[in-house]
């Protein structure tokens, strides 16, 4: 009897072995059950992408977008209540400079931005603290390079020449290739002077050894954008695109410089970036949408002032062109979608497709009667306005502080 064990199934033995189909079926049960670890219900899902805007539940599982649809019944380890709210990607700030505040990626995260560049804050002297801040992020943070190698200066980053130097920019980016995504050319005459032209031209010459592109911040420059613009490659940013005279993307007649549309064929970006000073004037960008010359992309500019100036957070931003006949889906898509195609570290976001990173803010859209500030103490009454609700990141719901 001594291989009993081999052929008769003892009491015990079926004891134990009852015992772990029961444990194991628990553990089935567990898993159907918790099959999302997620699922926003109930509301009004915008994804531009897949061309999806309709009451939908979405649901996450592995940090990723698992499945959408009119009604998921499946029990989840969290549930957001949406209805009445928006649910669209998470949004994606392309001109912040929230590299410069170790609280900034937090901060931003909390309006719903789920991925955030840094526009030139710093140059090759301090880059190491923007990266800093970019690597402990909890979203995805990248860096642009200021051309000007001390960043940001109050008496203008490039004014001095010698401050756009090609070559530490270049010995910056190698030895930071996983975070440095673009470079940035500040070019304003309170910036860059008369230096303009050659800071862009420098710019580029960093870039390109790279294959990067090059963000601009236009506005009051001394050389015209006729002259500029031609040195701007696919793939650039021009940010700031509603800056008022002198030199700004339309003219005294209302037409579009040609300039600008020759740059927007071949592939170059329009970006908001509204910002505080200097980059917003209302009678500028009502004549640009007059002349039907939509922006790519929604920005900040975001610093820790923001939300004490006309900025307030991205959603804010995003909802300044609704009263010039922006639908709101068209707003979500340029903070999202449009964003995405910019930066390649944003490739797989910006969507809510199934299999998608689940980054998703949750929007309020409020209506009423909202001030929105221009950066010339302009005012305009819009009827809607979005309002960050909560984000999820990786799968994973932001608790708001
Ligand atoms: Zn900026």
């Amino acid at each position: 009897m001594a291989d009993r064990s081999a052929h008769f199934v003892t009491r015990r033995e079926f004891i134990a072995s009852t015992g772990a189909a029961l444990a194991s079926a628990a553990v089935a049960r567990a898993a159907q059950s918790s099959r999302y670890t997620l699922i926003i219900k109930g509301g009004r899902v915008i994804d531009p992408a897949a061309r999806v805007d309709a009451v939908r539940d979405v649901a996450i599982a592995g940090g990723r977008i698992a499945a959408i649809g009119p009604s998921i019944s499946a029990d989840a380890a969290d549930m957001i209540d949406a209805h009445g709210k928006l649910v669209v990607p998470g949004l994606l700030d392309i001109h912040t400079h929230v590299g410069r505040y170790a609280e900034g990626p937090q901060l931003v995260l909390q309006d719903g931005v789920t991925g955030w560049i840094d526009a030139g804050s710093q140059g090759a002297d301090h880059i190491a603290d923007t990266i800093a801040t970019a690597r402990s992020s909890p979203q995805q943070g990248r860096i642009l390079i200021n051309i000007g190698r001390a960043g940001i200066l109050p008496e203008g980053d490039t004014m001095d020449l010698a401050r756009a130097d090609v070559s530490a920019a270049r010995e910056a980016i190698s030895k930071n290739r996983d975070f440095i995504a673009g470079v940035k050319a500040r070019l304003s005459r309170d910036v860059a002077g008369p230096n303009d032209f050659e800071v862009l031209r420098r710019a580029q010459e960093v870039a390109s050894s790279f294959g990067l592109p090059v963000m601009i911040h236009m506005g009051q420059t001394i050389t015209p954008l006729a002259r500029l613009f031609p040195l701007l490659k696919r793939g650039d940013v021009v940010t700031h695109m509603f800056a008022p005279p002198p030199n700004s993307i339309i003219d005294d007649s209302g037409k579009i410089e040609p300039a600008v549309i020759a740059a927007r064929q071949r592939g170059v970006w329009f970006d908001v970036g509204n910002g505080q000073n200097g980059h917003i004037r209302w009678d500028t960008v009502e004549a640009i949408i007059k002349a039907r010359f939509w922006p790519d992309t929604f920005s900040t500019d975001w610093n820790t002032n923001s939300r004490q100036t006309g900025v307030i957070d991205l959603p804010n931003c995003m909802s300044k062109l609704l009263g010039y006949g922006m639908t709101v889906p068209d707003a979500v898509a340029r903070a999202t979608i449009n964003a995405s195609r910019i930066f390649p570290v944003f490739k797989d976001r910006g969507t809510l497709k199934v299999g998608a990173p689940a980054d998703i803010a949750v929007l309020e859209l409020r209506d009423g009667n909202f001030e929105f500030l221009d950066n010339y103490k302009g005012t305009i009454t819009g009827r809607q306005r979005f309002f960050p609700s909560a984000t999820v990141l990786a799968g994973k719901r932001i608790t708001r502080t």
